[in-house]
């Protein structure tokens, strides 16, 4: 009948205006923020991945990516209250890649290209990179910071590890160490930056907490803490 087939024409419309709308919205946001609005801004966050890169999967078969987005989200909304403007990288589960990259190759290099271009964007601001472990063997576990070679990265991993540590896992005797040199967005940033691998998505018990809205929570509220106690200066 026709007036099927229109509404099934209207329909497919719609979903095509939403996607260009949602990729349109990206493409503004990101770097978007003006001269005075970009000064204020004292945190980058980072949730890592997104998009068709899901990255680690966990035992039960949950992508890292959302994992991140959702401390990231919950790390920016106490970072507010708290009178520390944020920015997310993303807010969605997507990846930044340009719209000229093609194959799922290109487009993890191009999104983290754009990632490292918005962090350095913003030179004042601090980078916080949200990430979850994973290993063959399911045991392993517990929080662990990682510091980019630029200034202040070091002492900063190293107090976020120590509040981790004293605030939710007395247990975790992981020490802060340097990132590896092939971590491609920490070892391309010009300002003070630190990755968080909240803990293993491979270890069953870790999963559960790291999967439960309070728990993500809490890693959110302890990492918000740290970054008050060592916001950057204005400068
Ligand atoms: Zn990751």
């Amino acid at each position: 009948m026709k007036w099927r087939a229109w509404a099934a024409g209207i329909a497919a419309l719609a979903a095509l205006g939403g996607g260009m709308l949602v990729q349109t919205y990206r493409v503004q946001i990101a770097p978007a923020a003006s001269p005075a609005a970009a000064r204020e801004i004292q945190w980058i966050l980072d949730a890592g991945h997104g998009g068709e890169d899901g990255g680690a999967v966990s035992v039960s078969g949950v992508p890292e990516s959302q994992v991140n987005l959702s401390i990231a989200l919950r790390l920016d909304q106490i970072l507010g209250l708290l009178g520390q403007p944020a920015l997310l990288l993303r807010e969605e589960d997507v990846s930044l890649h340009t719209p000229e990259a093609e194959t799922l190759r290109e487009k993890k290099r191009s999104d983290l290209m754009e990632r490292v271009r918005m962090v350095n964007e913003l030179p004042e601001a601090t980078l916080i990179s949200l990430h979850q472990n994973s290993f063959p063997q399911g045991q392993y576990w517990g929080t662990q910071l990682f510091w980019a070679p630029t200034d202040g990265s070091m002492e900063l991993a190293k107090e976020l590890q120590t509040l981790i540590q004293e605030n939710l896992q007395p247990e975790n005797r992981r020490a802060a160490k340097e990132v590896d040199p092939a971590v491609y967005l920490m070892n391309h940033v010009q300002g003070r930056a630190v990755l968080v691998e909240c803990g293993f998505l491979s270890n069953p018990e870790e999963e559960a907490l790291l999967l439960s809205p309070a728990y993500q929570t809490k890693v959110a509220a302890v990492l918000a803490l740290g970054c008050v106690k060592n916001a950057p200066v204005p400068g």
